[in-house]
């Protein structure tokens, strides 16, 4: 089934329901949303002669138009190919080449930057404005047949280290995801709304099916993008809104709400994950904000759908494993096993650390041109996910780290996550990224670069690692920064800070 079959339903069964908002005013009721993505697909097949398959690339700010295309693709039968907005345009060219997109909507056809790059990439791919197809005649067709297995979302990943590969996202994956969504993340209401406050490239925009189901709204901040202040006033005026939040703007909310003196009311689910929530972080959240969290665990490769952490597990102060919970991310989704694996593919039993493995209907069809990558990556019907994790006799999984993180310093392993959540609890620490440099005596020793309040000292930095850490894990170097380098995405780039690091030594 074609996911532009949900649509096209709402679009028939609930046409008065309001649906696309710029902040808070409505710009299309569900009648009109659809009817606009009949008529851009119109003009997709006619005009454009895009045959079922073809790629249709998105590089644009978040805006009400955004859903209108992606539909329009996928109603006209199109693989869509989103692009975050933050990347370079030379990175969007890149993705335009290997996708091997068509066209390319933008919000200025005429970008000569944008063309430029395009054109230093050897990519055949036409620039098109967001307004494409609006003027076509609405011809009441239907969404193009798509089965389960057929390409929907084409998706880069974030590429922290290496070139972005394209995720084969299929339009059974998207079902899965978004029927497990309902099963174990949240249920959504007619009378919610989706905000989205992070691109909608990503974990922002793969997130609106829940609500075109339900025939929900979809709001697109004024900002385009995360302003704390502005996502509190949003909560506050539609009453009931839904987020995916990465764990850095988490934080950037939270402070804003107690600096106001607010709890985030209105604002009734915050859906965090791509990146890890220290505990002390997510304590704070609850403390401040109640119950609006839930947590999942996916990547690009199992869009969102590897596990979750309910509302009430995150909220739920009761619970004797309450904390060990909360440094969890959960248990898995309803439509996936979920295996660690020790370094011959050999499953682990609870408490042992070892790669986490996948395996389920959300589990993507492979990289896109890239049957290498592809075969190692989903070798064995698994989804080997590259993070390290361990899981407890009841089931919850435990992010250790990315196996490529892991430092093994005089033969023991160290995962920086747990250096980290010591850090983190420091009165005086705000950020901190910690990372292995190569030493002669040790093989690898620590390094913890650190976002901290002034005058806060190496000794007692140490002092508190000390108290809550075996020695061997203490950061033997230090570095204060004013902020960590991060990705389009927020996700820290520790290959940028190795490099530092190797540069210039420590602070
Ligand atoms: P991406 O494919 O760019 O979405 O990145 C996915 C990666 O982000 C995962 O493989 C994890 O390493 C990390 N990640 C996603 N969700 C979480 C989470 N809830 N906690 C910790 N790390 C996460």
């Amino acid at each position: 089934m074609n996911v532009a079959e949900w649509l096209a339903r709402a679009g028939r069964v609930m046409p008065e329901r309001p649906a696309l908002y710029q902040g808070t005013r409505l710009v299309a009721d569900y009648a009109t949303f659809a009817a606009r993505v009949r008529r851009r697909a119109s003009h997709l097949r006619s005009v454009e002669g895009l045959k079922p398959g073809a790629r249709v690339a998105i590089f644009t700010e978040n805006c009400p138009a955004y859903l209108e295309l992606l539909y329009a693709g996928w109603h006209a039968g199109l693989a869509m190919v989103p692009v975050n907005y933050k990347l370079h345009v030379r990175e969007a060219a890149f993705i335009a080449r290997d996708s091997g997109a068509d066209l390319m909507l933008v919000a200025d056809p005429g970008d000569r930057d944008l063309a430029a790059a395009l054109l230093e990439a050897g990519s055949a791919t036409r620039l098109a404005g967001l307004d494409l197809g609006l003027t076509a005649d609405d011809d009441h067709a239907g969404p193009a047949p798509r089965g389960r297995d057929d390409l929907a979302w084409l998706f880069y990943t974030s590429g922290t280290t290496g070139k972005p590969k394209g995720v084969m996202i299929t339009h059974g994956n998207l079902m899965a995801m978004t029927l497990s969504y309902f099963c174990d993340v949240d249920e959504v209401r007619p009378e919610d709304a989706a905000l989205y406050a992070a691109p909608m490239s990503h974990g922002a925009g793969i997130y609106n099916f829940m609500h075109v189901i339900r025939g929900a709204g979809h709001a697109v901040p004024d900002s385009g993008g995360f302003e704390p202040a502005e996502i509190l006033a949003l909560g506050r005026a539609f009453g009931s809104l839904h987020l995916f939040a990465a764990p850095t703007m988490v934080r950037r909310l939270v402070e804003r709400a107690k600096a106001d003196g607010v709890t985030g009311e209105g604002l009734r689910t915050i859906v965090y994950g791509g990146g890890p929530m220290y505990v002390a972080d997510i304590e704070e959240a609850v403390a401040v904000m109640g119950p609006r969290f839930v947590q999942i665990y996916g990547q690009g490769e199992c869009p969102m759908t590897i596990t979750a952490l309910p509302r009430h597990l995150v909220a739920d102060r009761s619970h004797p494993s309450w904390r060990e919970r909360l440094g969890s991310v959960g248990t898995p989704h309803s439509c996936v096993e979920v295996r660690i694996a020790g370094p011959d593919g050999t499953p682990l039993g609870p408490g042992e650390d070892g790669e986490i493995l996948v395996r389920g209907t959300p589990v993507m069809a492979g990289y896109w041109n890239n049957p290498e990558a592809t075969a190692k990556t989903l070798a064995g019907g698994w989804l080997h996910t590259g993070d390290v994790g361990r899981l407890s006799p009841d089931g919850f999984l435990t992010l250790t780290d990315r196996s490529k993180d892991v430092i093994i310093s005089g033969g023991s392993n160290i995962y920086p996550r747990e250096v980290e959540e010591v850090l983190l609890t420091h009165p005086a620490v705000r950020e901190v990224s910690v990372i292995g440099a190569p030493d002669p005596d040790w093989g690898e020793v620590v390094v913890a670069f650190v976002v901290a309040d002034p005058g806060v000292a190496v000794s007692d930095l140490d002092a508190h690692c000390l108290a809550a850490l075996a020695r061997f894990k203490r950061p033997k170097a230090w570095h204060f920064v004013a902020e960590l380098p991060k990705n389009a995405y927020g996700k820290v780039l520790k290959t940028d800070l190795r490099q530092r690091h190797a540069a210039t030594g420590p602070d």
